[in-house]
């Protein structure tokens, strides 16, 4: 029998509850979950590549069929190497979904036997955003809502030292 092996990607600038409720709800559909960390340039993310990882690795390290790994190379060919069967998105919105299905279309062009999952979110993670959780932190605002506390230590630290 085939191991079934899917990919999380994201920036993860943080992550967020609503990670981790997609990220534990899709361990237990597949044998293996890569949990990818994309390094997401364009983005200027606040938290660097490895900061995101290891906070990931930390946050996660109770759930045994998940792996984290980062990446800097094109998604498509991220999921080619890692031989992966299938990408896991999250989904809080209709602007989520119409966002999504332009990326399936765009990632079933070049690589056509992925499948995609797209997994809704829970109602009460549905409005939370990396970007939000980053905004109320700059102002210097409650996140540990939204975020695990090493996660917002981690901002925290981050934020400090710039100043
Ligand atoms: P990127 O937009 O760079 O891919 P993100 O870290 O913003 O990375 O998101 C990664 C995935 O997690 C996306 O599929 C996104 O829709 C999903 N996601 C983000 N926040 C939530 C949330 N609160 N609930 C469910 N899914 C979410």
């Amino acid at each position: 029998m085939s191991i079934m092996k899917a990919v999380f990607p994201g920036s993860f600038d943080p992550l967020t509850y609503g990670h981790i409720d997609i990220i534990r709800r899709a361990a237990t559909m597949f044998d293996h979950l890569v949990v990818a960390v994309a390094a997401s340039p364009c983005k200027h993310p606040m938290l660097s590549l490895d900061v995101r990882a290891s906070l990931a690795a930390q946050v996660l390290k109770d759930i045994k069929n998940v792996s984290v790994v980062s990446f800097d190379n094109l998604m498509i060919d991220f999921l080619r190497e890692e031989q992966a069967h299938v990408l896991i998105r999250g989904l809080r919105s209709t602007v989520d979904f119409q966002y999504e299905l332009n990326l399936i279309h765009m990632y079933r062009t070049q690589l056509p036997n992925i499948e995609v999952v797209c997994l809704p979110t829970k109602l009460e993670y549905s409005f939370m955003s990396s970007t939000l959780v980053r905004e109320i932190a700059i102002h210097r605002g409650p996140i540990t809502q939204y975020v695990p506390a090493e996660v917002a230590k981690a901002i925290s630290d981050t934020l400090s030292s710039r100043t």
